[in-house]
């Protein structure tokens, strides 16, 4: 499991619900896609800190409804939230679409991502750009227009393209470098009476 990013201006993890994988009530895997949004968004910069939730079912365990991306399962596919926010001033994220493929929550949360990475301004949080623009501005770019989704997303893999696991470098077996000795145990030494 790889580190989340604690303080950047940068994805920081997607929390999930248990979903379908160990919950009675579930719908959805919450797991497997809370897992492919954090490895397909790994490494990746943006104004201000972004957070994601992905829930199994519309009991919204966690708390989807108040990120700048939530992800929630229903019986039929997924419902997208954005620009929620936590914190200090609690914002409810607001509906943008529903979506029925697991590919589509991919597209639909990079496009709507890259749009705020484009457009807002730094230390601008997903919820006070959605608050500037306006929430038809982001329906016209993304719902109403597939072809600069499509864009959107494909522009948001480029820029992640080659992004390295900082974490990883410091595995044994990979690139032979002095940090794997972090995961070497230290000699015990053992008292001879
Ligand atoms: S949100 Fe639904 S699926 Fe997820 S843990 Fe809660 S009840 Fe279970």
């Amino acid at each position: 499991m790889p580190s989340g990013h604690a303080y950047g201006k940068s994805i920081r993890t997607v929390k999930t619900c248990v979903g379908t994988e160990h919950c009675r009530f579930g719908t959805q895997q919450s797991m497997s896609m809370g897992v492919a949004l954090e490895k397909m968004l790994f490494g990746m910069w943006s104004p201000h800190k972004v957070k994601l939730a992905v829930s199994g079912c519309p009991r919204n365990c966690s708390e989807a409804g108040i990120k700048d991306v939530g992800v929630i399962g229903v019986d039929s596919g997924w419902e997208l939230y954005v620009a929620g926010n936590g914190g200090i001033k609690t914002e409810v994220a607001e509906f943008l679409c529903k979506v029925t493929t697991r590919e589509e929550v991919l597209e639909y949360s990079a496009a709507f991502l890259q749009l705020y990475r484009e457009e807002a301004w730094y230390l601008e949080r997903t919820v006070h750009y959605v608050q500037r623009v306006g929430l038809d501005y982001v329906k016209q770019h993304i719902l109403e227009d597939a072809d600069n989704r499509k864009a959107l997303h494909q522009r948001l893999l480029y820029a992640l393209q080659g992004t390295i696991d900082p974490w990883k470098e410091r595995l044994p077996g990979t690139a032979a470098t002095p940090l794997a000795a972090e995961f070497i145990p230290l000699p015990v030494p053992v008292e001879t009476v």
